[in-house]
């Protein structure tokens, strides 16, 4: 922010400050070196709207976890989303725009670390010319876990 001295104008009462005006920190989450994750658990369509977004710098990440407007946990944790993971997917719908898919774009991370794990197993069980398919599979799962 300004470096100009003495007592700005309007004293804040909160500390939250409006995004406009506010230099881009490129050590936070979308800037260079924290890269925002992957869009997950929604349509190909809500996902290509919050790309959007993203691309012409209107998208804004929760600073803190959202209501879920299903359950009304906190646990959406991706901007715009309006269910949680596990609603969005106990009713195979959008997290978004609620519409039924029959395939959501990622997965939530509680999962991939669940088929990780069992990945994980079945490498151990596995014979050899299985084993490469699964490490394959692996080690994609690991760059889709890495980008939540
Ligand atoms: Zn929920
Ligand atoms: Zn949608």
């Amino acid at each position: 922010m300004g470096s100009r001295q003495g007592p700005p104008k309007h004293q804040n009462k909160f500390a939250w400050k409006p995004n406009a005006g506010v230099k881009i920190n490129e050590t936070e989450v979308g800037g260079r070196f924290r890269p925002l994750s992957e869009v997950t658990g929604v349509c190909l369509r809500c996902k290509e709207q919050i790309e959007w977004k993203r691309r012409y710098g209107k998208y804004k990440s929760l600073t803190e976890p959202a209501k879920c407007q299903r359950c009304s946990k906190r646990a959406v944790r991706q901007a715009y989303h309006n269910l949680c993971p596990g609603c969005a997917k106990e009713q195979s719908v959008c997290a978004k725009c609620r519409c039924h898919v029959g395939r959501i774009v990622g997965r939530d991370s509680s999962e991939v670390e669940a088929e990780q794990k069992l990945l994980d197993e079945a490498i151990k069980n596995a014979r050899e010319r299985d084993r490469r398919t699964l490490l394959r599979a692996v080690s994609s799962l690991k760059q889709c876990f890495s980008a939540i």
